[in-house]
C-alpha cells in the first residue's frame, strides 16, 4: 500500500469524543519508549506525525491520524511508566479499556515489544487483558537494529512460545526497525488486506 497522506485528526480523552467510527483503525500501543512513535512515523513516512521522545506519562490522550482518507491510526498512551500516580494510572486504565472494548470499527491492536529483551511480565499481563476483552491484536517487535539479528529474532521467538503456553491462537507478529524501515511493508500490507476484509464485511 503507498501512503498518500497521512494527517493529524484529533486528541481524545475518551471514547466518546473519538471521531465517528465511519472508517477501519488500527491502534498502536506498548510500553513507555517501546519506540512507538517512531514507528508510527516509520509507517506513514512522517518524519514528526507522532512526537518521538515525548515525555512519559505526558500524552495521555487516544490520538488519531486519518491514512489516505481511508483508514485511522490511533496512537495509543504507553503503559508500564513508573513514575506516574495511582490516580493517573487508573485514568489511563478507564481509558484504554473503555476504548478498546467499547470502539466498533477497532480491526486490530498493535502491541509493541522491544526486540531486545526477554518477555517482560508487564507485556504478558497486558496481552492477557486483551484476550479477557476479546480484543484482536498483533504483535510488533521493535528496534530490530539495535541487536544482532540472531539476538532480536531469538527474543520473537521466545515472546511467542511464552505466548503459546497460554494461548491457542498465536496472531501474525512483525519485526520491525523504524532506523531501517524494517517491516514497513508487511504491516502495510497487512493493513490493506485488512482494510479490504472490512469493505467485504
Ligand atoms: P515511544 O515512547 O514508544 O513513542 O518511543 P519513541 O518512538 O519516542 O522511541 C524511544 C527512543 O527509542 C527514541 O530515542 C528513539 O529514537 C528510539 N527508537 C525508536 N525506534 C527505534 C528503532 O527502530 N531503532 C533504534 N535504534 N532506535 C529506536
Amino acid at each position: 500500500m503507498e501512503i498518500r497522506s497521512a494527517k493529524y485528526l484529533i486528541s481524545s480523552p475518551k471514547v466518546e469524543n473519538c471521531p465517528e467510527p465511519t472508517i477501519p483503525e488500527y491502534a498502536f500501543i506498548g510500553r513507555s519508549n517501546v519506540g512507538k512513535s517512531s514507528l508510527i512515523n516509520m509507517l506513514t513516512g512522517q518524519k514528526s506525525l507522532a512526537k518521538t521522545s515525548n515525555t512519559p506519562g505526558k500524552t495521555q490522550l487516544i490520538n488519531h491520524f486519518l491514512i489516505n482518507n481511508e483508514f485511522y491510526i490511533v496512537d495509543l498512551p504507553g503503559y508500564g511508566f513508573a513514575k506516574v500516580s495511582q490516580s493517573t494510572r487508573a485514568v489511563w486504565e478507564k481509558m484504554i479499556a473503555d476504548y478498546l472494548q467499547q470502539r466498533p470499527n477497532l480491526v486490530t491492536v498493535f502491541v509493541l515489544i522491544d526486540s531486545r529483551h526477554a518477555p517482560q511480565p508487564i507485556d504478558l499481563e497486558f496481552l492477557r487483558k486483551l484476550g479477557e476483552w476479546q480484543v484482536p491484536f498483533n504483535v510488533v517487535f521493535t528496534k530490530a537494529d539495535k541487536s544482532t539479528q540472531r539476538d532480536a529474532a531469538r527474543n520473537a521467538r521466545l515472546f511467542i512460545d511464552t505466548m503459546k503456553k497460554e494461548w491457542e491462537f498465536i496472531p501474525q507478529s512483525f519485526m520491525t526497525s523504524s532506523v531501517k524501515t524494517l517491516g514497513r511493508k508487511a504491516i502495510l500490507s497487512f493493513i490493506e488486506e485488512m482494510n479490504k476484509g472490512e469493505e467485504n464485511s
